[in-house]
């Protein structure tokens, strides 16, 4: 029985990849240096895969800062922008790459960067390759040769990956209009040829394609450009074993056709795709074997040995053991590194999880449980089960009041209690605004002084009163200084949070927090998601105490400051035994209470911050309106239960809305506001046509640059936006938060700001 692995984080155990990256940006390491952290890493990553006993271990999978990019430079598909850079003798390749990811700003050169996107629907962020017309192609990069090597030097034989080529040109953007980028097949496939050669003459026998897109619906043209990219690699290297790897969902209406591809092994994800198993075992033909993709690439929990095992034994029955992978379910990439380096972790907690280097352990532990015929005799099988057991009934994740509240939740609990077109008025006469209200997405600056106050105080040497004590003062200059400018809905500042996701999780029931369990976002940078572990519920207020004692010092409102529950969810690793959408609910249920908090304590706006529902959203557009009903419904339980005069925000960031205007507009936040300076207001065309009828903030300033706008831009900009939204409907703010900006940026351009507003305001 074989067994597979798609692909092993990177950045190393301890982030050594990211440290060394930034050093050798800062020009604080050599080339060789950083060389050689990374072969390091590789090293580690295939020889721990070898002693776990895994057949087929990626290679190619390294990456210095993302694997389309590498990809991008190993068929040369180098933009023209970069040809200066080229011609400098003391740049390397590797300098060259770099300056596709992250721009080149230098003596009179001022290249930009390659743009950033999300890989399908994971927080991985990949480098998103240009196309031109009639774009020439050559092999530019023989990385993918040299680490074969590499590790066949080490007595490892590798898979190298590869991306497909029909995925690779469908993750691209075409640059310039009325060109499909398909046309590039034929310039692009005898590169591919080439590369492939190579390999084959160092002795490759099996190689991974990525083929993503097989998950997604592909159109008929697509779909022939596949099947003769792959039987023209067939005919050219018959004897190349190649492996065709699909992932993140299930072939839907591409099962079929993708059986008939001339391959050695196609890839099953089953972990988002179960049910197409039964599908495929009735059609697969005797040529094919199939990899099942059965530990989950995507999240932390522990395998379920006896679940996986019904599906594996059934394809094994049908196909025998030879026509037979276990396999992870994607690359590793999106997991973290080790569970061992979690020492603060619950026992309870850590027994039900599994990183990338356990989850190795798990493909080939099920291999072998396949051929043993009594499994309970084996200690690994047992224990696992155990697991299983003591996680269903564990105390620490059920909590029956909670689940008996979600049942009780009924149709009304979602809706305010009368239409914006009553609240509006309720709440003008209540608040008192002007109109162009202005104010600001929630966070201020976060200096270096403010974080090094909430690490002295998380390593003790500040106490819990010396801490509160500083956050207040910080406090209180926001509050005031933003009554001195004239701001009408001033906010605390954020000052007391880490991350709009973590502040939260840390505070509510069901959270649990690694501490070295980051994964790969994009380039050099690392998220670490909180785990839902259980039921989630609020034990205690969350906020009130800050917008409470903000609130308590100044006469002119200030606005509460929540992380929606999607958000929250979204950006979370989720449990796998319950639906998201009964996360979700949960979570709405807590903010719910603490919307309730806030009002009773005298705070009359109230934001909720959804910045990630738009990401939620499926790889299938079938599957959409099934998620927007759930993750809207889960906003509107959080906001509904307040009195028609108090003002419910939402604000959300790098979102396009024109296919889900009608969602948004469903969420029935009274105010939202959106990030727009950088569409130039276009966003709003989706609101307009729509008619959205309650009020939004369409960002006049991008927080994203140091850069203080002037006020003729921001003029300009409201003025466009009036032609869209009537100017009563229009509130005045920045883009986002303003947490990664500098004081002195942020004052100039709010004041800025807050003057544009006061000068329409004159003119209407
Ligand atoms: N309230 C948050 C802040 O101002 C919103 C952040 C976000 O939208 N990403 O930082
Ligand atoms: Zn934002």
């Amino acid at each position: 029985m074989q067994t597979q692995v798609l692909g092993y984080p990177r950045i190393g155990s301890q982030r050594e990849l990211k440290k060394a990256n930034e050093l050798y940006w800062a020009g604080k390491i050599s080339k060789d240096e950083l060389q050689q952290v990374a072969q390091n890493i590789r090293r580690q990553n295939w020889e721990l895969q070898q002693s776990s006993g895994i057949n087929l271990i990626p290679s190619n999978d390294f990456s210095f800062y993302d694997q389309v990019l590498d990809w991008s430079l190993t068929i040369g598909a180098i933009p023209k922008r970069y040809q200066p850079l080229q011609a400098i003798e003391e740049l390397s390749q590797l300098d060259l790459y770099f300056a596709m990811a992250r721009g080149y700003q230098k003596g009179d050169l001022d290249i930009t960067a390659m743009e950033m996107t999300k890989w399908f629907d994971t927080n991985y962020h990949y480098i998103v390759p240009e196309f031109y017309k009639g774009q020439s192609f050559s092999l530019t990069s023989l990385k993918i040769v040299e680490e074969y090597k590499e590790a066949k030097k080490q007595g490892i034989e590798t898979k190298p990956v590869i991306l497909g080529l029909v995925s690779y040109l469908l993750l691209g953007k075409a640059k310039e209009e009325d060109f499909n980028v398909l046309s590039l097949v034929d310039s692009l496939l005898p590169v591919y040829v080439d590369v492939i050669k190579r390999l084959v003459d160092e002795g490759v026998e099996y190689i991974q394609i990525d083929e993503p897109f097989l998950v997604l619906d592909l159109t008929v043209e697509q779909k022939a450009v596949i099947t003769s990219f792959y039987h023209e690699i067939q005919a050219r290297f018959p004897k190349l074993k190649v492996i065709l790897a699909t992932y993140f969902g299930d072939l839907g209406e591409c099962t079929t056709w993708a059986l008939s591809l001339p391959v050695e092994v196609l890839h099953l994800d089953l972990i988002r795709g179960e049910e197409q198993l039964d599908k495929i075992l009735n059609e697969v033909p005797l040529s094919l074997k199939l990899s099942l993709g059965v530990v989950d690439g995507r999240n932390i929990w522990k395998n379920d040995y006896q679940k996986s095992l019904i599906l594996v034994d059934k394809a094994v029955q049908k196909l025998g053991s030879d026509r037979v992978i276990v396999a992870t379910s994607c690359s590793l990439l999106h997991s973290p590194f080790d569970l061992a380096s979690e020492i603060k972790l619950s026992s309870e907690i850590k027994q039900w999880l599994a990183f990338a280097k356990q989850k190795v352990n798990e493909v080939s532990e099920l291999a072998k449980l396949v051929h043993i015929a009594d499994r309970e005799s084996v200690d690994y099988y047992r224990d696992n089960k155990l697991v299983h057991t003591n996680k269903r009934e564990s105390k620490l994740i059920h909590n029956t009041s909670v689940k008996q509240r979600v049942k009780g939740i009924t149709e009304s609990d979602s809706n305010r209690k009368d239409t914006f077109s009553i609240r509006q008025p309720l709440q003008h006469k209540a608040l008192e605004l002007p109109l162009f209200p202005t104010t600001t997405i929630g966070s201020f600056p976060q200096t270096t002084e403010v974080r090094q106050w909430r690490a002295k105080f998380k390593k003790g040497e500040l106490s819990a009163q010396e801490y509160e004590q500083l956050l207040k003062e910080e406090t209180a200059r926001a509050i005031h200084w933003q009554e001195e400018i004239g701001l009408d809905v001033l906010v605390h500042g954020e000052f007391e949070r880490n991350d709009m996701v973590e502040y939260f999780g840390e505070q509510l029931e069901g959270f649990a927090f690694t501490q070295n369990g980051w994964v790969q976002s994009y380039g050099s940078r690392c998220v670490k998601p909180p785990v839902i572990y259980g039921d989630v519920y609020r034990s205690k207020p969350l906020t009130v105490f800050w917008s409470a004692y903000a609130q308590s010092i100044t006469s002119k409102l200030v606005k509460g400051m929540l992380t929606g529950p999607v958000t929250i969810l979204q950006w979370s690793f989720v449990r796998n035994d319950i639906p998201r959408s009964e996360t979700c609910t949960q979570i709405a249920l807590a903010i719910r209470d603490e919307v309730l908090d806030l009002e009773k304590a005298n705070i009359q706006v109230i934001q909720i911050d959804e910045p990630a529902i738009r990401e939620g959203l499926p790889l299938r557009k079938a599957e959409w309106a099934s998620y927007l009903d759930w993750a809207v419904r889960a906003f509107r339980l959080s906001a509904a239960g307040v009195k028609n005069e108090t003002q419910i925000h939402t604000h959300m960031c790098y979102s396009e809305f024109n296919d889900i205007i009608e969602h948004i507009a469903a969420m029935d936040a009274d105010v939202i506001t959106i990030e727009c300076s950088r569409s130039q207001m276009d966003l709003l065309d989706a609101f307009a046509e729509f008619n959205y009828p309650n009020e939004i903030g369409p960002g006049v300033y991008d927080i994203h640059s140091p850069r203080v706008p002037k006020e003729e831009e921001m003029l300009h900009l409201i003025k466009k936006a009036e032609n869209f939204i009537p100017s009563k409907q229009l509130w005045i703010n920045p883009d986002c938060g303003l947490k990664t900006r500098h004081w002195d940026e942020t004052e100039k351009a709010l004041i800025a700001m807050v003057h544009v507003a006061k000068r329409l305001r004159k003119e209407s």
